[in-house]
């Protein structure tokens, strides 16, 4: 297998679209991820052939939806190389799935628990643990990065204790791109015997994922950036822990029995998924990994490698142009600020351009300000980027800087 650019490009319709008149450079990757044909069909597919309820298999179409939506959770499976497909929870997306593990485990938590994040974290793994503590009085420790954002490691193993209940941090930072040690930093919250979460909503399209060999609890993604819908999302955690929490949601399809009193859990993994779930979305899911699976993943990583390289080189060379956060341990995320302007003025005019990059602080406004800026420009790169585009970016950008001047 070879990487062919134009080949997968030709795979995403949107990719030809113009926007006035000029050809559309989407850098917005972080955000979101386009969808090839396979899997805007799987959703068509699913509408037009066999749409009805899962589970429910009393006729034929039930039964197909039923064996599509089932055959999607053993993709994922084996895409994350889990031990059973009960490991793998449907949820609305990353922000859910981690909802449900601090909701739940922090259930869990009494006074004088900690629980370790980093000064990187999306909102949506910081949030989440911050509440939990408030509601537990359990204290919440953020793990240190240095000025160009990464995690200070010897920081991070001396805040780990025997209080520490609870790790959570990013695979690859959303804002930054900082691509963290993540093997090493689970086996160091491990050795403290601290349940650790990996938010891989930004690791997860850049290379195949081993949750056995990671040693992590639990592992949470978006299908959304892994060129599938948005709307579904995975939680990958241990059976014994997952089975460990008051169910979360109640209503249809998690229960085995039910009295006007009282009411029994299914088991995993249907216990934690209430009502009916986000049916085309989870098998356009399905069809978008294993469409990511069939890819050649060293060449794919050579390909982005090469991209953030070149996107690197060009703007270091850049005048008035700053990078935050590092030049190395990154992955698919150039994210800086210029002399010249604002960043929402950079990404306004970038889009008269056709150039499609997002500005702001990326929900990770604590992170903007330890590292005292108001937000960045951030341009971020898929598998379907080229290195022209990488080229139109730093032109367009130079016209930016004349435009502000
Ligand atoms: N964590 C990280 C690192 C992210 O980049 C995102 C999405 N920007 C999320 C969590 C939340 O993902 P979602 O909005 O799809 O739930």
């Amino acid at each position: 297998m070879s990487f062919d650019v134009n080949a997968i490009r030709e795979q995403f319709p949107i990719l030809s679209r113009q926007i006035d008149g000029q050809p559309l450079v989407y850098l917005d990757n972080a955000a979101t991820t386009q969808k090839p044909q396979c899997v805007i069909d799987a959703i068509v597919n699913y509408y037009s052939t066999c749409n009805s309820n899962v589970h429910r298999g009393a006729h034929r179409l039930a039964d197909e939806a039923t064996r599509l939506y089932e055959g999607a959770r053993d993709t994922v499976a084996e895409f994350l190389q889990a031990n059973a497909r009960e490991e793998v929870i449907w949820t609305g997306g990353t922000t859910e799935a981690i909802n449900i593990v601090a909701n739940g485990l922090g259930q869990m938590l009494k006074p004088g628990d900690e629980v370790l994040v980093t000064e990187m974290e999306h909102h949506a793994n910081l949030i989440t643990w911050q509440q939990a503590c408030k509601r537990a009085g359990a204290s919440l420790k953020i793990a240190p990065i240095n000025d160009a954002g990464e995690l200070m490691l010897d920081a991070y193993e001396q805040l780990l204790n025997s209080n520490t209940k609870f790790v959570a941090f990013p695979q690859v930072s959303n804002a930054l791109g900082t691509l963290n040690p993540i093997k090493s930093l689970i086996a160091k919250a491990k050795a403290v015997n601290a349940l650790v979460l990996v938010d891989g909503a930004q690791g997860i399209a850049h290379g195949p994922v081993n949750v056995q060999e990671l040693g992590c609890d639990f592992y949470a993604f978006s299908a959304h950036k892994l060129f599938g819908p948005t709307g579904v999302g995975v939680l990958w955690g241990r059976q014994e822990l997952l089975a460990s929490w008051p169910v979360w949601q109640v209503g249809g399809e998690m229960i085995s029995s039910v009295s006007y009193q009282d009411a029994q859990w299914n088991v995993l993994p249907y216990r934690l998924e209430a009502g009916t779930p986000h049916i085309a979305g989870v098998i356009a899911t399905g069809e978008a990994i294993r469409w990511f699976m069939a890819l050649d993943m060293a060449a794919l990583a050579a390909h982005e490698a090469a991209l953030l390289a070149s996107a690197t080189e060009q703007a270091e060379a850049f005048e008035g142009l700053r990078i935050v956060g590092s030049a190395q341990q990154k992955m698919g995320v150039l994210s800086f600020v210029m002399d010249a302007g604002h960043p929402a003025d950079i990404g306004f005019l970038l889009d008269r351009q056709g150039i499609a990059i997002r500005t702001g602080h990326h929900c990770a406004e604590p992170l903007m300000g330890r590292l005292g800026v108001p937000g960045t420009a951030r341009a971020s790169f898929s598998i379907y980027n080229t290195l022209a585009e990488v080229d139109a970016l730093f032109a367009g950008l130079s016209k930016v800087k004349m435009m502000l001047a």
